[in-house]
């Protein structure tokens, strides 16, 4: 259970999956749980993120779930608002479907998806001009971490996030610390390692904002329900965006669970 003031985020990532039936029974069997054992949202913010085609139907299937889960795109245009950009889906264009969430700076979009500072500052400013929330993700790479640079390479994200915030935007701003080395690969940070970089984020955040204590970081990196209880006791763990394990509902349920605040 977590113990800060922070009420804590656990978020799925479903990444490229699931087929839509294996979806609507994820999203069923999520509901079932919630309904028999619910966690409010004083206790935990929940939140699934679908492929951007099921982002409707998902939140036409979580309508009327209580506390409610949010739903969540997995990613942004670097484009503002309507035109010629074919395949994108803009800020404006998410908001307009009541779409109120994006992870921005993902791991795998910067890696394999050529998303540089540039276009995620564009894509962080878009997004937060079109009053979306964003959960921006941050994290070094194994050879990173090894050369003994994680912390300034975790910093450096931070302070291209801080390049593009207006003071008045950070209270729509989660910050998911992901190590690449632990995201699909079964390697969870140890929760001495993940809460000294999840201190440091915090410190640097309370330099450049006065959100800084209020602001929830999540660890993310195989994110289980056997390893969320010792990552939820960390002060400045507050909260997982989980993968692999949110493709299961009873997994990701355990997971939100072994967050979840204490009423
Ligand atoms: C992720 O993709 O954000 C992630 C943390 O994945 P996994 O939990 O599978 O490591």
């Amino acid at each position: 259970m977590s113990g800060s003031n922070i009420i804590p985020w656990v978020v799925g990532n479903w990444k490229m999956n699931p087929m839509q039936a294996d979806a609507q029974q994820l999203i069923q069997d999520l509901k079932q749980l919630l309904q028999d054992a619910p966690i409010t949202e004083q206790q935990c913010h929940i939140g699934v993120a679908p492929i951007s085609i099921a982002l409707l139907s998902v939140k036409q299937s979580l309508q009327n779930v209580s506390p409610a889960v949010k739903v969540v795109a997995q990613d942004v245009s670097q484009m503002a608002g309507t035109g010629a950009y074919t395949g994108e889906v803009s800020a404006e264009l998410l908001k307009d479907s009541q779409i109120d969430y994006v992870l921005v700076g993902h791991s795998e979009r910067r890696e394999i998806f050529g998303d540089d500072v540039t276009k995620i500052k564009a894509k962080i400013s878009n997004a937060l001009n079109a009053h979306l929330h964003i959960i921006y993700c941050v994290g070094e790479s194994l050879e990173q971490r090894e050369a003994g640079q994680a912390e300034q390479i975790v910093l450096q994200q931070i302070c291209d996030l801080a390049a593009v915030v207006k003071p008045e935007q950070w209270h729509n701003i989660v910050i998911a610390y992901e190590p690449i080395w632990a995201i699909g690969t079964g390697k969870t940070a140890s929760p001495q390692d993940a809460q000294a970089m999840h201190a440091k984020i915090r410190e640097g955040l309370t330099q450049i904002t006065t959100e800084g204590q209020r602001t929830a970081i999540l660890y993310g990196g195989s994110v289980k329900p056997e390893n969320a209880v010792e990552l939820a006791a960390c002060p400045d763990i507050n909260g997982a965006l989980v993968g692999g394990a949110s493709l299961n509902a009873e997994s990701f349920y355990k997971i939100a669970q072994a967050f979840a605040k204490t009423e």
